[in-house]
């Protein structure tokens, strides 16, 4: 059996190159930057803020595959106070009151890829209650209007993470870096020969899983296809004094924004007396990032009193592209660019054809390429190896 080669360094290339070496195959994994991870990197600093994520999902394959191979971090459940939502311009205690009957007798309903989500819970509900829960699929679609998306995807999503009781976000101590650490660990006891402060220019040889962001693959291959929509946010992780009272989570369900602090769950995010917030606001069309983030700071007024004072270190980032997929009315994951590109090339990454939320996408092809990388050097599945 011969070697496959893997491009990127973050989950999905780490996936891959695991699932590919428990294949038996040989691997070589190129990574651009000189650290793993992507955009699950921890800063190193006294503030563990990762490039994006947070929050892993207990009920997803994703954890299920890092229980199994016992690469599952220490980890901490959300707290179960300090949930505000900002609603027509103030911070409150609960959701408006009006809508939960009509949330809950949606519950059970399956809906339509063909429809728009807010045309859809129109249909079954009110305009109030599409306007709500429109704004609130702001915190996984980083779009400034969920609710012109497939009511399928929106649907699927939001009773995953914001409507199944008890919550199953869970937070790994110490930023995703813990996650990205244990992984490395796996791939090089497993062989994986990992090169990092590689940047890969020109397709190396065959067959190769290319798991960068969708958009550096349409440059890597040369092939303009390679497209999908993704939401466009303006981010801010802020270290804050801590002040009794912060909320931990504010849904905005007025222009579907996001206030978290993260530090609520586990400490270890930010020094001693002080606390990790991430917030996000959705960049809205003809908006520059510039405007979008004097909205949040107006959200930060309403969510966080007196933070300017408390501030002691801010990161804003202008996320394009890189906060997951999005699939409009008539599309679902099966739509996006395929991971078999033909001649033993693969794709893996978080806006592929592959199902999950957020970073699961980047999970699911990347064991999806390696199965089919698996396939292509002539391992079948009878004969896979799984190295202990
Ligand atoms: C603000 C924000 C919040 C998020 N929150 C969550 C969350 O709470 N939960 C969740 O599950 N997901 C979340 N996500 C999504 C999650 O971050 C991504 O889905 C996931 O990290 C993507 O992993 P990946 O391996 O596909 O891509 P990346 O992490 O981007 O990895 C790609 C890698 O390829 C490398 N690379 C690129 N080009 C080359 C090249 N030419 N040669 C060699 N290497 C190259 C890059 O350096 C990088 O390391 C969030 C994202 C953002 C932006």
């Amino acid at each position: 059996m011969s070697g496959i080669t893997i491009v990127g360094g973050g989950l999905a290339g780490l996936t891959a190159a695991i699932e590919c070496a428990e294949g038996g195959a040989e691997v070589r994994l190129l990574e651009a930057h000189e650290a793993l991870g992507g955009r699950a990197r921890s800063m190193a600093g006294p503030y563990k803020a990762n490039l994006g994520p947070h929050v892993i999902y207990k009920d997803g394959p994703l954890w299920q595959w890092l229980v199994e191979r016992e690469l599952l971090p220490p980890h901490k459940n959300a707290p179960l106070a300090g949930i505000r939502f900002r609603w027509q311009g103030d911070v409150r205690r609960t959701p408006p009151l009006g809508t939960i009957p009509s949330v809950l007798r949606l519950r059970g309903r399956e809906a339509p890829v063909d429809q728009d989500f807010r045309g859809w819970v129109t249909s079954h509900a009110d305009e109030r209650t599409a306007a709500m829960l429109s704004a609130a699929a702001g915190v996984y679609t980083f779009h400034h209007d969920p609710g012109e998306l497939s009511a399928a995807f929106v649907w699927g999503h939001s009773v995953r993470v914001l409507l199944s009781p008890p919550p199953t976000a869970r937070y790994l101590v110490g930023g995703w870096g813990s996650m990205i650490a244990a992984l490395e660990v796996r791939a090089r006891r497993l062989g994986v020969e990992i090169e990092t402060g590689h940047p890969v220019d020109a397709l190396p040889e065959l067959p190769v899983i290319v798991a960068t962001e969708l958009g550096q693959a349409r440059e890597l291959l040369g092939d303009d296809s390679l497209d999908w929509p993704a939401g466009r946010t303006v981010c801010v992780d802020l270290g804050l004094k801590h002040r009794r009272g912060d909320p931990f989570v504010v849904s905005d369900l007025d222009e579907a924004g996001w206030v978290e602090r993260f530090s609520a769950a586990d400490p270890s995010l930010a020094p001693e007396g002080e606390e990790l917030v991430q917030a996000q606001l959705p960049i809205r069309p003809g908006e520059s990032a510039d405007q979008a983030g004097l909205r949040l700071e107006r959200l930060l007024d309403a969510s966080l009193p007196g933070w300017r004072e408390r501030e002691t270190w801010r990161r804003r980032q202008a996320m394009e592209g890189r906060t997951g997929p999005l699939d409009h009315p008539g599309l679902s994951w099966r739509d996006r660019p395929a991971i078999d590109r033909g001649a033993g090339v693969f794709l893996a990454g978080d806006m592929v054809a592959a199902p999950g939320l957020l970073s699961e996408v980047s999970w699911a092809s990347g064991v999806e390429a390696s199965r089919l990388a698996l396939e292509a050097i002539g391992a079948s599945r009878a004969e896979l190896k799984r190295v202990a």
